[in-house]
């Protein structure tokens, strides 16, 4: 059975016993709409924990002005069942729960790589989301919070939050859960309609096909990537990065060694982003 909070009393008093009694607590963020990739975060979660907690909260500080915050898919009931055998605990606040006084919250500062790559096309958009994580810590004091590896970006900034701001949780990351032509799952890919999900695949292609190039350099490397997007019309590349793991920062063209290939690309008006690790040189 899993116990739905929607308010952060709640959320604290239903922790409050398990807590005492030294029991693991678990995070899970996410926007629900749940997929077999949120599902994957929840098994991890579980492996790591005695309570596990998913918060289901589709974030408007994360959301720029012409982005879809007021279509994004809101599934409660079906993610609430998806979650009855894998969660003890949803997570569920209103926005009026979470942000009492609107917009004019405190915001935690995603810094220079926050500009870069998400960043740059959705301004303001990982101030947004690290507020609400640093919300939902704060909520649920977890000893592990699980992200996905989907989101490099947000990976990489959530454990840089943690480290500057001294948070006493540890930042564990899941693999990407595919379909079976590639596509990363996303809770956005139900925007696409069919020739689009067919073309949408051309992402997941264009990382093997620059993994496949990696070892003579970064720009064959990115050369690949951008033949295979080319071959899909329907798909507009947004940013085509690769980038050190460690700094997030683009790497130099004689670059040897790990790296992140970041994509993001428009199928219509569907955005959709990817990444895989690459070994350079
Ligand atoms: P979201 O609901 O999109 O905010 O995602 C919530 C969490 O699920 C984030 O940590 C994401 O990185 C993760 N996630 C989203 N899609 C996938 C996927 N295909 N595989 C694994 N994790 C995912």
């Amino acid at each position: 059975m899993t116990d739905v909070h929607m308010t952060i009393d709640g959320m604290r008093a239903a922790l409050a016993s398990s807590r005492e009694g030294g029991a693991r607590i678990a995070l899970v963020p996410t926007m629900g709409a749940l997929h077999a990739g949120h599902l994957a975060l929840v098994r991890h979660a579980r492996a790591l924990a005695d309570v596990v907690v998913v918060s289901i909260f589709v974030n408007p500080l994360q959301f720029g002005p012409n982005e879809d915050l007021e279509t994004y898919p809101r599934t409660l009931d079906a993610d609430v069942v998806a979650l009855d055998a894998l969660a003890d605990h949803v997570f569920a606040p209103s926005v009026g729960e979470m942000y009492p006084d609107g917009a004019a919250t405190t915001r935690v500062a995603a810094g220079e790589v926050g500009g870069l790559y998400e960043g740059a096309s959705r301004p303001g958009h990982f101030d947004g989301m690290l507020t609400v994580v640093a919300k939902l810590l704060n909520i649920v004091q977890p000893r592990t919070a699980v992200f996905g590896q989907k989101d490099a970006q947000q990976v990489f900034l959530v454990r840089r939050m943690v480290r500057d701001l001294n948070l006493p949780v540890s930042i564990e990351v899941a693999p990407t859960v595919r379909e079976d032509d590639g596509l990363a799952l996303s809770s956005r890919n139900r925007y696409l309609d069919v020739p689009q999900r067919h073309a949408a695949a051309v992402l997941s292609a264009a990382l093997r096909d620059a993994a496949a190039a990696a070892s003579e350099g970064a720009s064959a490397a990115l050369q690949a990537a951008r033949m295979r997007v080319k071959t899909e019309e329907a798909v507009k590349l947004d940013y085509l990065v690769i980038v050190d793991p460690a700094s997030l920062l683009p790497v130099e063209d004689d670059h040897r060694g790990p790296a992140t290939l970041l994509i993001a690309a428009r199928v219509g008006t569907t955005r959709l982003i990817d990444n895989a690790p690459l070994q350079l040189g």
